[in-house]
């Protein structure tokens, strides 16, 4: 917890903070214990006077900033020739344009979909037990449980793609999000609304259902899963393989090594973050490295048969 001023436990606020650095001012004089970032954190309540609408905001706008964000590097990237040689369907390079058009329809779905959705968020956060008070939990604990969302995720994303591919579920909903077959990384969150429903309760559902179990998880640790895991859906969008890419040093990670080749040949490859599901499932396709490892192969042995 906190500790407010003590003028602030009178009713007489003779010199009451009121822009937002007041707030982080008037929280760090009385709170040395506390890091920068739990009294920007502390601050911003304070400053609101309105949970819903302080959690609200701070959802939506860290959504935004991380999904565009991140995104970005790979529209400036498609269009410098040097990073060509790391495409991975190279011949088939997104237009501005198409960029845009996919953009909108995700800034679309940000505003009428999920906008109505995260003003939830607090209230359900109140509901199942997750905390937004500081200080925050010790890295080890935020450590963990993020990674036991990685992995819970990735069965539920695993299974429930698996779903969205039966031929009814796929024409109904799936379709959408498989107009690009060389995708990029704009197009993670392109998808019909009723597949961002169902593929987002792993991301959100799973992590509320996990605090109405045990009673700890903070809303805190609760984004930087969510940080993660954009990245990760991102990445995996973006049509990119780098020599630094995740998974040559983590070899069950999948990213856009996997998911790249989901969306040229529409079946297979179904996880989001690992590869364990698909290769226990038998629903491995292959890389976009061993493909383009098999293609070199192949024009070595003709040239030497020439
Ligand atoms: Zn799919
Ligand atoms: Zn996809």
């Amino acid at each position: 917890m906190y500790v407010p001023r003590p003028s602030r436990l009178n009713s007489t606020l003779t010199g009451a903070p009121v822009t937002y650095v007041d707030h982080f001012n008037d929280i760090a004089a009385y709170n040395i214990h506390l890091n920068v970032f739990e009294k920007a954190w502390a601050a911003w309540y304070a400053y609101l006077q309105n949970d819903v609408l302080a959690t609200g905001i701070m959802s939506f706008v860290m959504h935004e900033v991380v999904y565009f964000g991140r995104a970005l590097p790979f529209v400036i990237m498609d269009r410098i020739p040097y990073f060509r040689k790391y495409k991975i369907q190279a011949h088939k390079m997104p237009t501005l344009a198409e960029q845009w058009a996919c953009a909108r329809l995700v800034l679309l779905s940000h505003f009428t979909v999920e906008l109505p959705q995260i003003w939830l968020f607090h209230p359900a956060c109140q509901f199942f037990g997750l905390s937004t008070t500081v200080p925050f939990p010790s890295w080890y604990t935020m450590a963990w449980q993020i990674a036991l969302f990685f992995v819970l995720e990735d069965a539920w994303h695993y299974w429930f793609h698996r779903v969205l591919h039966t031929p009814k579920m796929y024409k109904m909903i799936h379709k959408l999000h498989h107009q690009y077959s060389a995708p990029f990384g704009l197009a993670a969150e392109y998808a019909s609304p009723l597949e961002t429903m169902i593929l987002a309760f792993g991301s959100v559902g799973i992590p509320v259902a996990f605090c109405a179990l045990t009673k700890d998880l903070h809303v805190v640790t609760m984004y930087l899963w969510i940080v993660g895991r954009l990245f990760q859906a991102i990445d995996s969008h973006s049509g990119y393989e780098f020599p630094w890419s995740l998974h040559h040093f983590l070899p069950f990670w999948a990213g856009a090594d996997h998911h790249d080749v989901h969306h040229e040949k529409f079946l297979g490859n179904y996880s989001s973050s690992f590869r364990w599901w698909d290769a226990t499932m038998g629903t491995d396709i292959g890389s976009a490295s061993e493909g383009a490892k098999k293609k070199q192969e192949k024009a070595l042995l003709a040239q030497k048969e020439e």
